[in-house]
């Protein structure tokens, strides 16, 4: 069972949309856990300060290593650190898988510039980003890689074959699918997949999902080849 912390000075954004849907249900059956922790709470005067200006001058504030520190230490119980970040490494499907493997997390959120460089070398963090674009903090990216992280969970999607066919899932983007009423708008079902035929309807899968791979994520393709 995946025990996740959060360090956040926003624990009212917690669990927000992932108390909804696939992610929800496995929160409410125990599949997974999760506990934000308010970074304020480790302050060490009265205001709860857990910012100041950032050494060298420069905009905005810094998140203090001493508080974040004392938070970290009074609620780490094992388990991987990781700070969400837009200077982490992207995340992918891959390391989504490897999260999910895992049996504690704890996830500190950063706010106004980041955090101080001494917390992330002091406990060993794993940087994440979820993309090259900034935030406003941190919450809103953990909860995008949580809700990919308990998806893949065990007892959590009703038909874990669908996993395998998925975008990323052999770094290939998926084909396109299709639904009822065969005819809609004088657009029709690729006569293919209404044969019954499970060997052609597969290989018609794969060619369009390399097709659609090529045009739009070269980048994956080469990762494929290079996998092979
Ligand atoms: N000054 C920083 C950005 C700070 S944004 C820089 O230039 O790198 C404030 C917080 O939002 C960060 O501390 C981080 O926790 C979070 N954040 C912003 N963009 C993110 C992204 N793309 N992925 C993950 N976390 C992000």
């Amino acid at each position: 069972m995946l025990k996740v912390k959060v360090l956040t000075i926003f624990p009212e954004i917690f669990p927000g949309f992932l108390a909804t849907s696939l992610t929800g249900k496995a929160l409410k059956e125990g599949l997974w856990q999760l506990e934000a922790i308010n970074i304020r709470n480790y302050a060490f005067d009265k205001h709860g300060s857990v910012d100041d200006t950032p050494c060298g001058g420069g905009a905005g504030m810094i998140m203090r290593p001493d508080v974040l520190g004392e938070a970290i230490e009074q609620n780490y119980r094992g388990g991987k650190i990781i700070y969400m970040s837009p200077k982490g490494q992207p995340l992918t499907q891959k390391t989504v898988h490897r999260l999910a493997k895992e049996s504690d997390l704890m996830i500190v959120c950063g706010r106004f510039e980041g955090v101080d460089e001494r917390v992330i070398e002091e406990y060993n963090i794993e940087e994440i980003s979820i993309g090259d674009y900034i935030l406003t903090g941190g919450e809103q990216a953990a909860m995008i890689m949580l809700d990919a992280v308990v998806r893949l969970l065990p007892g959590v999607l009703g038909n874990s074959e669908s996993i395998q066919n998925e975008s990323f899932e052999q770094n290939l983007l998926e084909y396109p699918q299709y639904t009822r009423p065969i005819k809609w708008k004088n657009r029709s079902v690729p006569e293919i997949l209404l044969s019954g035929h499970h060997e052609n309807v597969a290989k018609w899968q794969h060619e369009q999902a390399l097709q659609i791979t090529k045009i739009r994520r070269p980048d994956l393709l080469e990762k494929n080849l290079d996998s092979q």
